[in-house]
């Protein structure tokens, strides 16, 4: 069987941004890359958004940029803005195609659908896969979104809604998301933290439908395209191994607090690409135990007192935009991290620290 200097276990977003990055900047040219996707075509599957804090590879394939957004809640709403920092959505289907065509061009690249098909055992692995059964127990960002048109012009395409929490709450936290992408499309989410065991937070397809007729008030409108996920906000075991290095979701990229993982992966590719020749002995990419910390106080939080997230939420979004999406994007300083911390509500956090 044929062995390889480099495996990638799954050519999804990790996978395929790390390929990226190591095939423009020259570091397959004298060396072999073997990834292994079972998928059996890519499509469009995903939409990844995020506040573009630094540059990346992927500016062609966003779908759109905004610098304004807005976040509600029962009694109040805010607009917030951001020159520096925009926010960004990209079209998964694009950045697979843009991927896939720069890789089949380097013959040292090649795809398998299963890692029995070849040799590894003196290869570097990076693997993104997660192994092992869900556990629906825990804490996940669970959602559903469709992208919607319509015949008349209705959105305001230059500001996006980051949260809306207008809406029923039951016993865990809700929120919908609107990207317009244009005025007359927009992607719309709706979003739960909660764990997967409660099956009546899934109607996602009714609980769009009521948010666009009832709180948007657009009461015709075609679906374009539908996505689903679930986020775990919680890292999932992996088997330590040598020579293996994790990467995307598995590889702890995702802020616990967030979701948010796109630019994280980004990141870590960069870093693997920069280190590529002595990356068994550099430590591992983490996105900070400063966050780790924080992210797991606020999940506390969350957990224990769900009916008051919004307001935490909006609360934190009194601070400067700019300082907000750096904390998000874990690029705050300690005194930028202290002024979001003091917009929290004391007791219930300090309730969270100690036990
Ligand atoms: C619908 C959705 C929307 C999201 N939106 C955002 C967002 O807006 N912003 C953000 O920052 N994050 C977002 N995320 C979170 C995160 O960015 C994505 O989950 C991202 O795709 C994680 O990358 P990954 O490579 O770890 O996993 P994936 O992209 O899921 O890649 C894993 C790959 O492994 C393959 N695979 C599965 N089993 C095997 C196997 N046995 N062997 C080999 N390969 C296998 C899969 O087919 C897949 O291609 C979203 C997640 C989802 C699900």
């Amino acid at each position: 069987m044929k062995e390889f200097d480099y495996v990638i276990i799954g050519g999804g977003c990790a996978g395929l941004s790390l390929a990226y990055e190591l095939e423009i900047n020259d570091k397959l040219k004298n060396k072999s890359l073997a990834i292994i996707e079972p998928r059996p075509e890519y499509k469009r599957d995903k939409t990844w958004s995020f506040w573009k804090v630094f540059d990346h590879n992927f500016e062609d394939c966003v779908i759109k940029s905004w610098n304004h957004f807005s976040i509600n809640i029962s009694d109040n709403s805010q607009e917030l803005k951001s020159e520096k920092y925009p926010y960004q959505s990209i079209d998964s289907g694009k950045f697979y195609k843009k991927i896939n065509s720069k890789l089949y061009s380097n013959n040292n690249i090649q795809f398998f659908k299963n890692i029995n098909e070849i040799e590894t055992k003196n290869s570097i692995i990076f693997n993104s896969v997660i192994n092992g059964k869900k556990d629906t127990s825990k804490l996940w960002q669970h959602f559903q979104g469709i992208e919607i048109e319509t015949s008349k012009d209705i959105f305001d395409d230059k500001i996006l809604n980051l949260m809306d929490f207008n809406c029923d709450q039951k016993n865990d936290v809700h929120f919908f998301y609107t990207l317009p992408y244009s005025k007359n499309k927009a992607l719309i989410e709706t979003t739960w933290l909660s764990s997967l065991e409660d099956k009546t937070l899934m109607d996602y397809d009714l609980q769009l439908d009521n948010y666009i007729k009832n709180n948007l008030g657009i009461k015709i409108f075609k679906i374009n395209y539908k996505e689903k996920g679930a986020i775990p906000l919680f890292y999932p075991d992996t088997e330590k191994q040598i020579k293996k290095i994790d990467i995307g979701s598995i590889g702890r990229m995702t802020r616990l607090s967030t979701g948010y993982t796109f630019l994280n992966i980004q990141e870590h590719s960069k870093y693997i690409r920069k280190n590529i020749d002595n990356i068994e002995n550099v430590k591992i990419f983490e996105l900070g135990k400063k966050y780790q910390f924080l992210d797991k106080v606020f999940l506390k939080v969350l957990k224990n007192n769900p009916d008051r997230m919004p307001e935490i939420f909006y609360k934190m979004f009194t601070n400067p935009s700019n300082i907000v999406i750096k904390f998000l994007s874990n690029k705050t300083n300690i005194f930028e991290d202290l002024r979001i911390i003091s917009k929290m509500p004391k007791w219930i956090f300090i309730k969270a620290l100690i036990n």
